[in-house]
């Protein structure tokens, strides 16, 4: 319970890797504000956190809203009085083409989502913890293709590589207040996105060989590293970037 008496805001909580997080979370003894923009999904993770033994808040919110992610962190302080862990995991996967074919408008929304939502998260959560008097973990959601490109997914790449950028920068203003921020890196992970991006048998059967393990990642697999970075376990790691990709970017794969 290593996470006792600590207040913890998951956003995208209502699937995947969020979801698995707050349940993460709740079974470390945090209290957990379950964020996202639908109101069922996020009852339903509520439960799941309630269930492992912890007390869980679902509160609706879209993080591209400036609006709304400041009530969000209103919200979380007026039921759990504070704020000590933050994961900005929510994302959308945007519409994978070659730029010459990608719309604007899909440009925008992916990043006004992938980043410009983790930059509004980072802005209001910190303010909390600042207000608190300091101290606090943020673990932002970045990719593998944060750190390598990929083509026909310009903009989520971009979005990625941006949020290690902020990681970083975010994380040198508020060192000196022992708040701690990081990002994380996975490879393709078993979710209803994973599935959205990689689910055609072709694209499959190819990422799954850029894979040396041999098989994707589980939800389980990230959530238990963000609660290790964001547990005081972690207490020398601020501004990095932790990779979770079964070998993919060790190096060239060789053919099985
Ligand atoms: P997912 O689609 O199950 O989860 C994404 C969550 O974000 C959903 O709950 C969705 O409703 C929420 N969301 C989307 N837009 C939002 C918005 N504007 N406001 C609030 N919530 C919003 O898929 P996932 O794989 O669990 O993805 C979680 C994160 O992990 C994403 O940021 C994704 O880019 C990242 N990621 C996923 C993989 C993968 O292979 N699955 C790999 C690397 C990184």
């Amino acid at each position: 319970m290593e996470l006792e008496g600590r207040v913890a805001l998951v956003t995208g909580g209502t699937s995947g890797i969020g979801r698995e997080t707050a349940v993460h979370f709740a079974k470390a003894g945090a209290k957990v504000v379950v964020a996202g923009r639908r109101e069922q999904e996020g009852q339903e993770t509520v439960e799941l956190v309630d269930a492992a033994g912890s007390s869980g808040f679902f509160v609706k919110a879209d993080v591209s809203k400036a609006a709304e992610v400041e009530a969000l962190i209103q919200k979380t302080v007026e039921r759990f009085g504070r704020l000590d862990i933050a994961f900005n995991n929510a994302g959308i996967e945007g519409v994978w083409v070659p730029i010459v074919r990608q719309s604007e408008e899909d440009w925008d929304r992916t990043i006004a989502i992938n980043l410009k939502g983790v930059w509004l998260c980072l802005k209001y959560e910190i303010q909390q913890m600042l207000k608190q008097g300091g101290g606090g973990a943020i673990v932002n959601m970045a990719s593998i293709v944060g750190q390598i490109g990929s083509a026909g997914a310009a903009a989520y790449s971009a979005s990625k590589h941006g949020v290690i950028g902020l990681t970083k920068s975010a994380a040198l203003e508020v060192a000196k207040n022992r708040i701690r921020i990081n990002a994380v890196c996975p490879a393709v992970v078993e979710t209803d996105m994973g599935k959205r991006i990689f689910g055609a048998p072709a694209v499959h059967k190819f990422v799954l060989g850029c894979h040396p393990i041999g098989r994707f990642g589980r939800p389980a697999e990230i959530a238990e590293a963000v609660v290790w970075m964001c547990s005081d376990r972690a207490s020398f790691m601020t501004g990095q970037s932790l990779v979770l990709d079964g070998g993919f970017l060790a190096g060239p794969n060789a053919p099985s």
